[in-house]
């Protein structure tokens, strides 16, 4: 299995803005999460980050959904 971990872009997906399917960059970021909830901790919590080629919309999501 080749793994070329950086280079997940070119996607076409569905993008809200343009109400279609759009070429999208993905990428995935560890954003660092400080809650203040007094019982949460720092956690390092996987983004995927995606950017419509078309009108430039960001979004993210959490990948690790609970
Ligand atoms: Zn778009």
């Amino acid at each position: 299995m080749a793994t070329t971990d950086d280079s997940i872009d070119g996607l076409t997906e569905h993008c809200d803005h343009c109400g279609t399917e759009t070429l999208h960059k993905v990428s995935v970021q560890i954003i660092t999460e400080s809650s203040k909830q007094e019982n949460a901790q720092f956690s390092r919590e996987p983004y995927r980050v995606k950017e419509c080629q078309t009108c430039g919309d960001r979004s993210s999501q959490r990948m690790n959904n609970a």
